[in-house]
């Protein structure tokens, strides 16, 4: 077993940490506060090949691979949590619209999300009334000649605002059974009926747009489907699975970022003569917690090798998320408290990064979900 990254993985891996620390850390706190995304930063990581990394070259991705695109989501969400979630939510619909798309939708769609001619890609999955179980959803798409009539409404949807394309579940058949009652649409920015409401005021991750989706008569050509009808379900479980290893990887990099800062504050500070660095208390708590993200990090590269083997991924998936994301929140946690007072001092990049990582056991499934996940397939082994 080898645990080293090959030559390849290195290089990325050190291009995004550059490209990130240089150009995206230093607006984290601003996105933040302004509640903005920077589209020019969407636009450069497109440029870098960063928003379709696990995409064939011949619809304009970078083909490297999800080992590369976890390392390089630990590097983005270190950097700016906001500008990371937008990336994961980015590559996850352009890799589902190749899985599942005709030839002419990727040509269309899975292009212009790697080049950067659409700013990002959304997930039209939840509802108001349907969260953890989406096969519960009210959203409905009729068939009418060459189109299908949607109406209904979505919430919580990542960059709607800015997004080219948008991946919309609706019910295409409410008799059937729960597994095959739901298909999936790509419903371009500017289709009329297609209504992006307000974005939500967030703890965290503020300079990402949550927005409301309202579908009022939304006509969709059918060449739009993607898929068949009833297969939405299965669709989005399997990019819910991919994309659990986005977020996990994002979560290793605000865990290390939160933890980094702690690290090093608490060999400066001074109390009773010492640096607090040499009281054990502060140790054990910067030894749990580099421990905890190090077992996950190794988790969520072993689910991103398994992705890229193309085998099973769904167990190890789901572990790497729940670990890393439950981690990385103590990780945060625990560096407030080694900074005292500080930590909870907006001045101080702790204070942000705790109120970022906070979703991160929210969205692509709960950990009470993953939890669900994990223990099936333990059960039905
Ligand atoms: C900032 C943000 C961005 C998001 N981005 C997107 C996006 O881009 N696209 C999208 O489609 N959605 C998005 N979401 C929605 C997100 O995926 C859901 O919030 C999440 O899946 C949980 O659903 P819910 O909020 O309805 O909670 P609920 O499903 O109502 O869950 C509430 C609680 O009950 C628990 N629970 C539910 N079912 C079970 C069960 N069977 N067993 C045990 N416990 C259970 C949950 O774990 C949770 O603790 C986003 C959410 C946020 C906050």
């Amino acid at each position: 077993m080898d645990f080293s990254l090959t030559a390849d993985e290195k290089m990325i891996q050190e291009m995004v940490r550059g490209f990130a620390q240089q150009e995206l850390k230093p607006q984290a706190a601003t996105l933040d506060a302004e509640h903005k995304m920077n589209l020019d930063n969407l636009a450069r990581m497109a440029e870098l090949g960063l928003m379709g990394m696990n995409i064939p070259e011949a619809y304009g991705g970078a083909e490297v691979g999800v080992v590369p695109y976890s390392l390089a989501m630990t590097e983005v969400g270190r950097a700016c949590a906001a500008t990371a979630v937008t990336m994961s939510v980015t590559n996850m619909v352009g890799e589902v619209i190749c899985a599942f798309g005709t030839e002419e939708q990727k040509q269309k769609y899975v292009t212009r999300l790697c080049s950067g001619e659409y700013a990002a890609g959304a997930f039209g999955l939840t509802e108001s009334l349907a969260g953890s179980d989406p096969g519960s959803m009210r959203t409905q798409a009729v068939r009418e000649g060459d189109y299908y009539r949607l109406n209904g409404s979505k919430l919580f949807i990542t960059s709607a605002e800015y997004a080219g394309v948008t991946v919309v579940w609706a019910v295409t058949d409410r008799q059937a059974p729960k597994s095959r009652r739901i298909s999936a649409f790509l419903v371009e920015q500017d289709t009329p009926g297609f209504k992006v409401g307000k974005a939500e005021e967030k703890m965290g991750q503020r300079g990402s747009a949550t927005n409301e989706l309202v579908l009022e008569d939304c006509l969709v050509p059918a060449a739009n489907l993607l898929g068949q009808e009833g297969d939405g379900l299965k669709i989005a479980l399997m990019a819910l699975d991919g994309g659990r290893i986005g977020i996990g990887s994002m979560a290793v990099g605000i865990g290390y970022e939160a933890l980094d800062f702690a690290r090093d504050y608490a060999k400066e500070r001074v109390q009773f003569n010492q640096p607090i660095a040499s009281f054990q208390a502060i140790q054990w708590m910067l030894a749990d917690s580099y421990t905890e993200m190090e077992s996950a990090q190794l988790l969520v590269l072993r689910a991103a090798y398994l992705k890229q083997q193309k085998t099973r991924f769904s167990r190890e998936a789901s572990m790497a998320k729940l670990l890393a994301t439950e981690g990385a929140n103590r990780a945060c946690y625990r560096a407030i408290q080694i900074l005292g007072g500080n930590g909870y001092i907006a001045e101080y990049p702790v204070e942000r990064l705790y109120r970022d990582v906070r979703v991160t056991t929210i969205y692509e499934g709960t950990s009470e979900i993953q939890r669900l996940v994990i223990a099936r397939h333990i059960l039905n082994a």
